[in-house]
């Protein structure tokens, strides 16, 4: 098998195998055909990965930031010289096209981790002046193992988003990948050793949600950034409360796009376009209510469906292909049964919603409009192709209708009204929110959710601060009062 790699896990600096453990089977969703055959983590595996991470960290933590960063820098640029080799195995994983994966997989990891090894070096505490010449500095100092628990929808990116800060701060990593996409990881693995990281700093472990829980639950275990659904995120979190570890929870979205009528309606739909079928739907943060003033609802609708007509769909590895499968069989029955959902409920479905008859995991891009806002496919998370169109009047209205909901990842606004788009996303209950564009999220800014869709941040200088922590040091250059 082409994509099968050397073994399942790769820990202190090479690949490891125990086949007692779980079959893994991965599957290409264009075909259905096995490309790989791992293992899930036995606790013989579990164990070998977390002593590897701890007792490397100490002598990582002591390098410079420079040299840190200098290996992460490495590692990034080799990440670029491989892209398209790289790209091929993401699109085999996921069934992602290859015009996505070229542009949006290994490229973003390599940003993190050239982003997080350009900071490495400046990391540091400060210099605090107190009153009668006393001081307080500030040392900031890595958390210690650090776990990682990917998706399957961005498998190579996940693992730099938490792997390159993690590391920068002097923290090292256990990695798990989602069970439906456990290739690239691996590869992430690889490219860090050959960089120079030292063995044991960046390990990745295969399994299912119990190998996820028992690394949260390991008491040599100091963090934990999941990328996950939100019934996931409640008991990683709550696994975590309990040991007092530090979480990233980068959880599930039901986000608000809101279209006004004196938007740029090519850029409202390229905007709904990329926000709802961009990987197949398959985007956490994809703005799957699209809120439209009805004075343009019509010409919207006919714009976009005009616009969907030109989706290639098709063989991912064919690179003028901008549509591919869903990841999997199970994930494009959940989608199917939403879209039974939507039409049972009411919704008018006016594009696709048919699965393609064809071998693999293909699902036309489909599109409800008359969506209200009770409907099951304007609340729940889909993660898939299947956008809901739902009309407004007022500004106001619409404000409250976009934060109605538990989650609170992502939202958009188009419009030209500029006083109005600041007020619309001072007024959105999410962390993520864009105006007049929607989904970029580059390794410069903050990304995460307010609500139940997460807890913290990555990428960004703010990534630093969750995971590393300041140790405060009180210097008095006076005698000591004490009251007796
Ligand atoms: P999932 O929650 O089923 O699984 C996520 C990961 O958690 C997997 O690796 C899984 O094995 C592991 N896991 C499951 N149970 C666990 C447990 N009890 N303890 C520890 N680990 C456990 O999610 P998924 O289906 O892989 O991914 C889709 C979800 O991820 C969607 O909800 C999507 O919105 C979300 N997502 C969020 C972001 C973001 O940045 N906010 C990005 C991508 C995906």
């Amino acid at each position: 098998m082409k994509f099968q790699p050397r073994a399942s896990h790769f820990i202190d600096g090479e690949y490891v195998e125990d086949t007692n453990g779980t079959a893994i089977e991965v599957i290409y969703p264009a075909t259905g055909e096995v490309i790989a055959r791992l293992h899930s983590a036995t606790p013989v595996i579990v164990e070998q990965a977390l002593n590897s991470a701890k007792n490397a960290q100490a002598a990582w933590a002591a390098l410079s930031g420079t040299e840190r960063g200098r290996i992460l820098r490495r590692a990034s640029d080799i990440m670029r010289e491989r892209n398209y080799d790289l790209s091929v195995l993401e699109t085999h994983d996921t069934g992602k096209p290859i015009q996505e994966t070229t542009v949006a997989d290994a490229t973003s990891g390599a940003d993190a981790l050239e982003y997080f090894g350009g900071l490495a070096a400046s990391l540091t505490g400060e210099h605090i002046p107190l009153g009668g010449g006393d001081f307080v500095y500030t040392i900031r100092e890595a958390l210690g193992v650090c776990v990682g628990i990917g998706a399957w929808n961005y498998p190579t990116q996940i693992a730099c988003w938490k792997g390159a800060p993690a590391l920068a701060c002097g923290n090292t990593m256990v990695f798990k990948p989602s069970e439906t996409t456990p290739l690239s990881a691996l590869k992430v693995a690889e490219i860090l050793v050959e960089a120079g990281a030292p063995k044991g700093v960046y390990n990745v472990i295969q399994g299912y949600g119990d190998v996820g829980a028992s690394l949260v639950t390991d008491p040599r275990v100091a963090k934990v950034s999941l990328t996950g659904s939100v019934p996931t995120g409640r008991k990683v979190y709550a696994a975590a409360a309990d040991g007092m570890k530090h979480v990233t929870m980068e959880l599930g979205g039901k986000s608000p796009m809101i279209v006004f009528d004196d938007a740029d309606i090519e850029n409202a739909v390229s905007g709904a376009i990329l926000g709802n079928f961009y990987s197949s739907g398959q985007v956490c943060s994809n703005g799957t209510r699209v809120f439209v003033q009805k004075s343009i609802k019509e010409a919207f609708l006919r714009r976009l469906s005009e616009r969907l007509d030109h989706a290639k769909i098709g063989d991912p590895m064919d690179e003028n292909v901008s549509f591919g499968p869903m990841v999997s069989e199970n994930q494009m029955n959940i989608a199917l049964g939403y879209i039974e959902k939507g039409k049972a409920e009411g919704a008018r479905l006016i594009y696709g919603g048919e699965r393609i008859d064809r071998d693999g995991y293909f699902l036309q891009p489909t599109v409800f409009a008359d969506v209200t806002d009770n409907m099951t496919i304007a609340r729940e998370e889909i993660f898939g192709p299947v956008m809901s169109v739902l009309d407004f009047e007022t500004e106001e209205e619409v404000m409250a209708r976009a934060n109605d909901t538990e989650f609170g990842l992502a939202a958009g606004v188009f419009t030209n009204d500029l006083t109005r788009a600041h007020r619309i996303v001072a007024g959105f209950e999410a962390g993520t929110c864009y105006i007049n564009t929607y989904n970029l999220a580059p390794v410069e800014a903050p990304f995460g959710g307010s609500k139940m869709s997460g807890v913290g941040r990555e990428n960004s200088k703010l990534a630093i601060n969750h995971f590393s922590e300041m140790k405060t040091v009180y210097v008095s250059m006076n005698d000591v009062e004490a009251p007796y």
